[in-house]
């Protein structure tokens, strides 16, 4: 399986229990931010630039629990910031889980071993750690050594303690493809579940707009990577796959994805920010949907993000005869921290390295820097770990 059977009947019967109600806009995935903070000062990353000046604000555990009660939604996102710097994180996922919803936890990874004995495994729970390269090029994009050996050493701690762990990597115009493949390959050595893949947004608020690509260079940069990943355990559905790829078309459905924060329900999406809205039923009746999504609104010209665009391939937007057995198929034909297929080159190299240090693609592609050779002008950020943990 490609995903916990636990995940696959609830999410299941939520889609009937909405389609039987009639229901037109429902959420798939909440994104819960509890807060803005955090350690690190991504190159690609918009929340801390765009709260700057909420930065210090936390959601109670509370206000977090009525939004998840009122969004309904059976899967969580829990992002930020960072929310491993949460104080009160295990007695929020605790009440969460005890809903009966699945969690993903968004983590840079930096505090997993820290936190870990604050949580218990259990099929429902994630630790999705961001991973955006090897190690080389992985801290270039957040902007300080030593990342992604602790994201390594925390995933390690939390596959031992017997927790499911997924990655997230996000694509840029410089990401090397070859590198992800060499990264995928890498984390299948240490037995991660699942892979997370999605082309970066062009946030306002980021002010290095030469690493976003265009519509036409994400449908290049994703027909090679679906080749080259195929073997590994993605969890991005084959219908946004091939949207990806420039296959098919998807409309935007951004309220399948709706985002909760300290100043509220962010509308219209987990990227662009027009109103914040106080309560979950303001945002999907206040929202303007249809003035939003590729053609409709220039600064969604080119997303094609999973926020916006997954939730349309499981909703099953712009339906293909066979999209049904495709999904079904893809999930059965996973395997949770497992390759799909015999050990190629790449895998059996990366099991004998036993590292990823970025100096040895397995198959002599790339340069080994990855995007170690971007001089990217990074936008400004004051907050440094001490104050962050100050803030808390
Ligand atoms: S296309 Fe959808 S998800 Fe993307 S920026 Fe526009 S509204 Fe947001």
């Amino acid at each position: 399986m490609r995903v916990p059977l636990s995940l696959t009947t609830s999410m299941a019967g939520y889609l009937t229990g909405k389609k039987l109600s009639g229901a037109q806009k429902f959420p798939l995935v909440m994104m819960l931010e509890p807060l803005h903070a955090c350690n690190l000062t991504c190159t690609g990353c918009g929340r801390i630039r765009e709260y700057k000046s909420t930065i210090n604000e936390m959601l109670t555990v509370e206000e977090c629990l009525k939004a998840v009660d009122d969004c309904g939604a059976p899967i969580v996102s829990l992002c930020g910031g960072e929310p491993m710097i949460y104080p009160e994180l295990d007695r929020l996922c605790k009440e969460i889980l005890d809903r009966k919803k699945h969690i993903y936890l968004c983590t840079n990874g930096m505090f997993i071993r820290k936190r870990l004995k604050e949580f218990k495994p259990t099929s429902r729970l994630f630790f999705n750690v961001h991973l955006d390269g090897l190690e080389k090029t992985h801290d270039i994009c957040v902007e300080r050594d030593g990342v992604f050996r602790e994201a390594i050493e925390g995933i390690k701690a939390a596959k031992a303690a017997g927790f499911l762990v997924t990655s997230n990597t996000t694509v840029y115009k410089e990401t090397d493809i070859e590198e992800i493949a060499d990264l995928f390959a890498y984390l299948q050595t240490l037995g991660v579940d699942g892979h997370m893949i999605s082309p970066a947004y062009s946030y306002a608020a980021v002010m290095t707009k030469e690493i976003f690509m265009s519509r036409d260079e994400i449908r290049d940069k994703f027909r090679q990577a679906s080749k080259l990943l195929e073997r590994y355990n993605i969890v991005t559905s084959p219908i946004y796959m091939e949207y990806l790829r420039g296959e098919r078309e998807l409309m935007c459905t951004a309220w399948g994805n709706p985002t909760y924060n300290p100043r509220g329900w962010k509308g219209p999406c987990y990227l662009m920010t027009d109103a914040h809205h106080a309560t979950f039923k303001e945002f999907i009746d206040n929202t303007p949907w249809e003035k939003y999504g590729h053609g409709r609104d220039p600064r969604c010209e080119d997303c094609m993000v999973h926020a916006g665009y997954e939730a349309s391939a499981v909703l099953g937007g712009n339906k293909k005869l066979g999209d049904t057995w495709k999904m079904l198929t893809w999930t059965l034909s996973g395997k949770m921290g497992g390759l799909i297929g015999e050990p190629s080159e790449r895998e059996l190299q990366a099991k004998q390295n036993g590292h990823a240090n970025g100096n040895g693609h397995s198959n002599g592609h790339g340069n080994g820097n990855g995007s170690a050779k971007r001089a990217i002008p990074v936008a400004p950020s004051n907050q440094s770990q001490d104050e962050v943990f100050r803030i808390l």
